[in-house]
């Protein structure tokens, strides 16, 4: 029997290689999102374009057993769009529409697994001040202070997604994902996050430049590649662990870092002008002892090594650009 699964926000970042992997292992996919995919074709088998905050739209694309179902939907972006505090009130009501309907469709249906995509917002503020050594273990999670409200609503949904385990017998495969990039990723618009960001910036400075960064350069990340982050998701999904687990790199770098590293990967001698700007937390990495004790793999890839293929796709979406606007 040919497997089925469900990805909601197949037309996303993440979402869209999902479909992609999915299909390599043979699965018959439906991709559901507001939006086709912005830059390539699904290869989902069904792409329904819908609003999941819609209940009845929900129900009419849970209309069998899935053996895999994957949420991903989530009104999200950069730190630009979630930590300005303008769209607060969508990002909470939006992401926390779909979640509830979602569930409430998939326990109707007697489907039990499902993966939920949380984030590391979810953690205290208090934990992260230290750009040198944030800590990001999952039990650290509680008493809980996160610094935005998508964090907030991020850990409303993982405590929902596990009420309904409790009482409905859901099978819950909650991740906490920390800075996913690569290719096929938004990268202008103001929902990009800093590597796309980054790159776009140097992509079109010229040989030697400046660009802007907001902030001094100093809060520290990791950033996991999107091809690790799908294996993960795949392996939570599968595994008898429900989570919630970190998934994402722990090799932190300062955004000064970033930049150097995309610049040296351009050929470019690039300065930062330091402006002011939203930033989020001072510094934040993933804990992977969790990860690795329970699945026995935690994702092992040098940053440089996704950032090559990710400025190389980046580079070519704005000279595209430029040849439209010429
Ligand atoms: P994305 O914005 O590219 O994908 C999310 C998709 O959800 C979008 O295509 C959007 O159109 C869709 N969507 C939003 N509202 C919808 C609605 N009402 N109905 C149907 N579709 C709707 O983001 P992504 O980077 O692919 O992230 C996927 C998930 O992972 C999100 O839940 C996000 O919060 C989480 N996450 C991502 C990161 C990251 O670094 N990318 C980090 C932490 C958590």
């Amino acid at each position: 029997m040919v497997k089925t699964a469900l990805v909601c926000g197949a037309g996303g970042f993440i979402g869209g290689h999902l479909v992609k992997r999915l299909k390599t292992e043979g699965f018959w996919v439906r991709g559901v999102d507001l939006k086709f995919h912005e830059y390539c074709e699904s290869e989902a088998d069904d792409f329904v374009v819908g609003d999941l905050r819609d209940p009845s739209f929900v129900r009419s694309i849970v209309d069998r057993r899935f053996d895999e179902v994957y949420q991903l939907a989530a009104d999200m972006g950069g730190a630009g769009y979630i930590f300005t505090g303008e769209n607060d009130a969508d990002v909470m009501h939006n992401s926390a529409t779909i979640n509830l309907n979602v569930l409430d469709a998939v326990t109707k249906r007697s489907i039990r697994r499902i993966f939920y995509s949380s984030s590391a917002c979810m953690y205290p503020a208090h934990n992260q001040l230290d750009p040198d050594n944030p800590n990001c273990r999952e039990d650290s999670a509680y008493p809980a202070a996160p610094d935005s409200e998508y964090g907030w609503e991020k850990l409303f949904s993982e405590r929902l997604y596990l009420a309904y385990k409790r009482n409905y017998g859901i099978e819950p495969r909650i991740a906490r994902f920390h800075n996913i990039f690569g290719p096929e990723g938004t990268w202008d618009g103001g929902k990009e996050k800093a590597p796309a960001a980054i790159s776009r910036k140097v992509a079109a400075a010229d040989d030697v430049d400046e660009i802007e960064i907001w902030g001094d350069g100093l809060q520290t990340r990791s950033f996991l590649y999107i091809d690790e982050c799908v294996e993960g998701v795949i392996r939570l999904t599968r595994s008898d662990f429900e989570g919630p687990v970190n998934i994402g790199s722990d090799e932190m770098v300062t955004i000064n870092g970033l930049v150097a590293m995309v610049a040296d990967i351009a050929g470019k001698r690039i300065a930062i002008r330091h402006v002011p700007g939203p930033q989020g937390v001072r510094g934040r990495n993933s804990d992977n002892e969790l990860i690795r004790r329970r699945l026995g793999w935690a994702p092992s890839q040098r940053l440089r090594a996704g950032l090559e293929p990710t400025y190389r796709w980046i580079e070519q979406q704005v000279r595209g650009n430029r040849k439209v606007a010429a």
